[in-house]
């Protein structure tokens, strides 16, 4: 045995960016911790940091090619693979046109250093436009909100978190996710930090949370009801005639549109739709205005919504005039070493609905169309119906809505790949499943996450172990079929180019390129550079034509009238009583750590939270199984009864569901809990940006046995 050595990576599990150290000798790794030296994150992981050890030691997980055939699934070499999927793939798109192959990619996708590179020649040597994605289950609200306020979809302002004095966070749970759409390792850690300088963390949120435990202030509002709540504290905020532009005087279009908008949205008139007192959303408005710093982020409760595109709108526009927007302290634009938007030019805006659905008309934005309308595109003939579907790094059948429906979807197919480790319940409908490489076994930069990053950082991490002759890296996969299917030839020098030949070329040509920032002084400082907290650098970042902000673009004022309909409508479906909405866990993320045995183990946390008083109306007992359902379909699940939910709300964990007939994984077949979205629906999106609904789902409960 050789001497044990230590590895310094960035955990790419989810987007907190955490520095590990890793020992290990020879191929086994024997501990992994936080990395003390790394500048960002200082010495903090989460317990699911370990999932990198057990993903890399799975015995469930693909290495080589699989194919299904009549006699199951059968090994196939790559050649074999790679000849019949291009043969497959082109035959249908010459028979049914380019568009009929769809593409779907996961969240992995955006933490691989070479899938973030590589996806988009990929897709453009398949020739289709049909591109899904996880995004539009997620964080789409937030880049069309960029797109029109700021001019590129990628320029996402996030909380200066670690010089705030006052952090509103609506429908989010940074202390357990650790940070969504804005990288922050140990949020816990820098929310407590607010405290001890004084200042005061406000969580609002259907549910209280761990975050709202750890926060001085929370006020639970009902579901969906955020764009109403901010439009409100906007009231409060003229008529206290607080309005201050700080900085930004000059430099914000429409000031006076913003304050005739919201008139008629005065504290009084949506206090009872969102179940916080009128004088509760004044104090709350007069004590943002008043902070010496403040910053709202408003994240997966009010992005996934009905409302999402308001609630991204109206956060940004609360930041904006009250003077907490590109300054210390409130909401700033990072400034990345990899710089997503180097060729980015002013005015040249993402166009938005360029292209609409097929069948449902919903928009077209950053390139993809809603994931939302995945099934109907497939099931509906007619012209440009999807034939044939290649998924990279996803299982949608569990993390989108309605999945039990895309599953059926999919047995329409006539020909489907699946790039994925596991054989899930997404990937069993494929034809042939092409295994990658796992996160130790990949170089590592984080292209996103230092694009929302609360800290100007920069780190890179070779590849622990090399992988094996028979293995492929997600990568290599992408790059070989782009080789095969693009219509004109690849050159056989770009063919195979390393991610870290364009890493070292984006760096050196990025903002701290000329400070002589380099793919050989990140290997030179394998714990990572500090670069220094965030700047004002709205005037350098910002890529609408005049260098101003819109801070109300049309196509928001016009989705106004969608809102003020819920306002008149009864508060209550007499058939699905009960609102239902997700819950994050610290020790899952997504659909695929559930394969990690040390973060499945113990009691299992897939359960429905139900407020007593309606567990004591409905004769629910704690540990009751339940039969709920909505108008997509039902599940069984065991209650936790708990005033932590809000009355007429529950809430259940997203990400689970594993253990389907025809999969195989093993340790998650050991907790396999059920998901959420066979209860999700397909028809609820928010409209605006086409993002899924997957929050506030009407649903009804039934005893199916108490626990006496
Ligand atoms: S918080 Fe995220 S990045 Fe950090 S260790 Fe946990 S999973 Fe990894």
């Amino acid at each position: 045995m050789s001497e044990v050595k230590t590895h310094y990576r960035n955990c790419n599990i989810c987007e907190a960016m955490c520095g590990l150290e890793i020992k290990y000798q020879d191929k086994q790794i024997l501990s992994i911790k936080g990395d003390k030296e790394d500048p960002f994150s200082k010495g903090y992981n989460c317990p699911k940091a370990t999932a990198l050890q057990d993903f890399y030691e799975d015995g469930e997980r693909l290495k080589t090619p699989i194919k299904r055939t009549e006699n199951g699934w059968q090994a196939i070499s790559w050649e074999d693979a790679f000849n019949e999927i291009t043969e497959k793939f082109k035959a249908i798109q010459g028979e049914h046109g380019k568009h009929a192959l769809a593409v779907y990619l996961g969240n992995p996708n955006a933490h691989n250093l070479g899938n973030s590179l590589f996806l988009k020649p990929f897709m453009k040597s398949l020739g289709t436009i049909n591109r899904f994605s996880s995004a539009s289950t997620d964080q789409m609200p937030h880049h069309v909100a960029s797109n029109f306020m700021f001019g590129a979809g990628m320029l996402i302002p996030v909380p200066d978190i670690d010089r705030t004095d006052f952090m509103l966070i609506i429908g989010g749970n940074p202390v357990v996710s650790n940070g969504s759409m804005m990288t922050a390792p140990n949020v816990i850690g820098r929310l407590k930090s607010i405290q001890k300088r004084g200042g005061k963390v406000v969580v609002v949120d259907p549910r209280r949370t761990h975050t709202a435990k750890v926060a001085d202030q929370h006020l639970f509002i009902r579901p969906e009801k955020d764009a109403l709540l901010l439009l409100a504290m906007i009231h409060r905020v003229f008529q206290q005639k607080a309005v201050n532009l700080g900085n930004l005087k000059a430099k914000v279009h429409d000031v006076d549109t913003l304050e005739s908008l919201v008139s008629a949205y005065s504290p009084r008139a949506v206090a009872e739709f969102i179940g916080i007192s009128a004088d509760e959303i004044s104090a709350l408005a007069d004590e943002f205005c008043h902070a010496k710093s403040a910053v709202c982020y408003s994240r997966m409760g009010a992005s996934t919504q009905t409302f999402g595109g308001l609630c991204q709108w109206l956060t940004n526009a609360l930041n904006i005039i009250t003077g907490n927007f590109d300054s210390e302290g409130g909401a700033m634009f990072p400034q990345p070493a990899f710089d997503l938007l180097r060729n980015h030019k002013r005015g040249h805006q993402s166009s938005f609905g360029q292209h609409h659905t097929r069948v449902r008309k919903l928009p077209f934005f950053n390139g993809e169309f809603p994931v939302a309308t995945l099934a109907e595109e497939i099931q509906t003939p007619g012209e440009g119906q999807i034939k044939s579907l290649i998924t990279v790094a996803g299982n949608p059948v569990l993390s989108s809505p309605s999945g039990h429906k895309l599953a059926e979807a999919f047995t329409g197919l006539e020909y489907m790949v699946s790039v994925d480790i596991y054989l899930n319940e997404t990937t069993k409908y494929a034809n042939i499943i092409l295994p990658g490489t796992t996160g130790v076994e990949n170089p590592q930069y984080d292209i996103f996450f230092n694009s929302f990053s609360v800290r100007n950082t920069v780190k890179y991490s070779p590849p622990l172990f090399e992988k094996t002759a028979e293995q492929r890296s997600d990568a290599e996969i992408l790059q070989t079929i782009s080789a095969r299917m693009s219509d004109t030839p690849i050159p056989a020098h770009l063919q195979n180019i390393a991610p870290e030949v364009i890493l070292d070329m984006e760096l050196k040509k990025g903002p701290y390129g000329e400070q002589g920032l380099s793919l050989q002084k990140l290997l030179d400082n394998p714990h990572g550079i500090d670069i220094g907290p965030l700047m004002p650098c709205l005037d350098e970042r910002i890529k609408t034509a005049d260098g101003k902000i819109d801070l109300v673009p049309k196509l928001y004022s016009d989705d106004l009238p969608r809102l003020d309909a819920v306002m008149s409508k009864p508060a209550r479906d007499n058939d699905y009583p009960f609102d239902l909405i997700g819950r994050r866990l610290v020790k899952s993320h997504n659909t695929w750590t559930q394969n990690s045995a040390r973060l499945v183990k113990g009691k299992n946390p897939c359960t429905l939270e139900v407020h007593p008083e309606d567990a004591q109306q409905l004769g629910i007992t704690n540990g009751a199984l339940l039969k709920i359902s909505s108008v997509s379909g039902s599940i069984e699940i065991t209650a936790v009864v708990t005033d932590d939910i809000q009355k007429g709300v529950v809430s259940m964990p997203q990400g689970w569901g594993h253990n389907q007939k025809g999969t195989k994984m093993s340790v998650a077949a050991t907790q396999p809990g059920v998901s959420i979205n066979d209860l999700t629906d397909t028809n609820r999106v928010d409209t605006l940006t086409g993002n899924a609904a997957l929050n506030g789902t009407p649903v009804s409960l039934h005893v199916i046995e108490n626990n006496n």
